[in-house]
């Protein structure tokens, strides 16, 4: 999903109009900036990710001696806006990738992950755009994203249950081969080295 165009302005005046609509006292001190602080913290942090500058990625040529095998980043936080109430939904990401020619610094899929989540969506739509930007940028042999959150919207309102929503993308040999398949999501599964 792409942004037309980013007007805090806008996003502030409709802050000041939720506020207004609910009633709440603009003279309290404690609503006061509230519209500002809120435009700041929605364009700045929470939806940065549909800002004019895209994000690119850093890529390195393999070794000759190396041979492909899977890489794996576990525990990845998520923390992103959902597109159908407007409320956060949070959890962790894990991403894994078979190089073929290119590598990345492992960092690099954190910033993945932190990139695409800095907007509202839906988390389905977050999985496999980071799945589809590995493999846009490395060209690898296959990749695989899993994404466990909890949604407020869920949490908070509706049925009120604070429940872990799991999504998956699997794209190349990791959709193809059920070896590589069983291997991503034994090393998914795995904890924590602080809880090993
Ligand atoms: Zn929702």
């Amino acid at each position: 999903m792409r942004s037309k165009k980013v007007d805090k302005v806008k996003v502030r005046q409709a802050v000041q109009l939720l506020l207004e609509g609910l009633g709440v006292d603009l003279e309290n001190e404690h609503f006061r900036h509230t519209p500002e602080r809120a435009a700041k913290a929605w364009v700045d942090e929470l939806c940065s990710g549909l800002g004019e500058k895209k994000f690119s990625l850093t890529t390195f040529q393999v070794g000759e001696k190396y041979e492909p095998s899977m890489v794996v980043l576990q525990h990845i936080p998520v923390r992103s806006v959902c597109a159908h109430h407007l409320l956060p939904f949070y959890g962790q990401a894990t991403v894994a990738y078979i190089p073929d020619q290119r590598l990345c610094g492992l960092s690099k899929l954190s910033r993945i992950v932190d990139y695409f989540s800095r907007r509202p969506q839906v988390q389905e739509e977050l999985t496999s755009d980071i799945a589809n930007f590995i493999c846009d940028q490395l060209s690898p042999q296959g990749a695989g994203v899993i994404v466990k959150a909890t949604h407020l919207c869920m949490a908070m309102r509706g049925v009120s249950h604070d429940g872990v929503m799991t999504t998956s993308s699997l794209k190349g040999s990791f959709l193809r081969e059920s070896n590589v398949r069983a291997e991503f999501m034994s090393l998914a599964n795995t904890q924590s080295l602080n809880k090993l």
